[in-house]
């Protein structure tokens, strides 16, 4: 079985010899790579919805992993319970969903040491969450598969952080006067600023093309309101410009 560059790039981030969770497990494929690479010890497999639980729990038994791979239906991190496992990957939905099952499974990740996210969109959407609750952002990965780029992120609680949120989002400032700003940093990931690929230009002039239309459909309507969000994306529009133009270009 291989893993998709996306799958491999998470998997290779687990800790060996880890008790794992990893919530939308699909096709249970992640667990199982991890199971045999001795990344983890045992597996949980969360799935909420039954076609996926049903292939998860297909693939488990076709590897012959049962006894070190559970999968369980459910909804985000109901299917664990607190204390049992120290690491959590969620990938492949949409960064509010993702800080949503973390949001209501807050009790199940008082012994969790690290968690590896992947979301689809909505990346800032999750970095603020993990600040907002004593999470450290200690690596990031940004790779692109099938014409689709992805963002990886690595996170530990504060208290077993190498690195504290105050230094990872501290504004910095760039040649050329431009002020990296938490914000910026929250959005745009404060390590893969600071090694911006081709890949990394690539997302976000894609993502300033997806703000002007957003600047287009909403300036149609009169409502002051609009006019305020019109005016607020163009500002973002503008910083994340001149950032774009004042970072290094790093080959990969
Ligand atoms: N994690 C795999 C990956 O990255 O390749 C599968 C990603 S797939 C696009 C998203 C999976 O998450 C689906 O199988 C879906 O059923 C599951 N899912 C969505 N919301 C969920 C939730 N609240 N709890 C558990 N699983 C969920």
């Amino acid at each position: 079985m291989k893993l998709s560059n996306r799958l491999q790039q998470i998997h290779d981030q687990i800790p060996e010899g880890s008790r794992l969770a990893d919530i939308g497990s699909d096709h249970a494929l992640l667990p199982v790579a991890a199971v045999r690479s001795g990344k983890a010890a045992s597996a949980v497999a969360g799935e909420v919805n039954p076609g996926p639980y049903e292939a998860a729990r297909k693939q488990v038994s076709d590897a012959g992993l049962q006894e070190q791979i559970t999968v369980r239906r459910g909804d985000g991190l109901e299917v664990v319970s607190a204390g049992e496992v120290d690491v959590i990957t969620i990938a492949g939905m949409g960064g509010a969903l993702i800080a949503s099952i973390l949001d209501r499974g807050l009790s199940k990740l008082e012994e969790v040491k690290m968690l590896i996210l992947q979301p689809n969109v909505g990346e800032d959407i999750l970095r603020r969450w993990l600040l907002d609750h004593q999470w450290v952002v200690v690596a990031e990965r940004l790779l692109e598969e099938d014409g689709k780029i992805y963002e990886i992120i690595t996170a530990m609680p504060q208290a077993s952080s190498p690195i504290a949120n105050e230094e990872v989002y501290l504004a910095r400032p760039l040649e050329g006067g431009v002020v990296l700003t938490k914000d910026l940093l929250l959005r745009m990931g404060p390590y893969l600023v600071d090694r911006p690929t081709d890949v990394f230009f690539a997302k976000w002039e894609s993502e300033i093309v997806k703000l002007k239309g957003v600047v287009q459909s909403i300036s149609k309507s009169d409502q002051d309101s609009s006019r305020e969000k019109a005016a607020e994306v163009e500002r973002l529009i503008a910083n994340l410009k001149e950032v774009l133009e004042c970072l290094p270009k790093v080959k990969p």
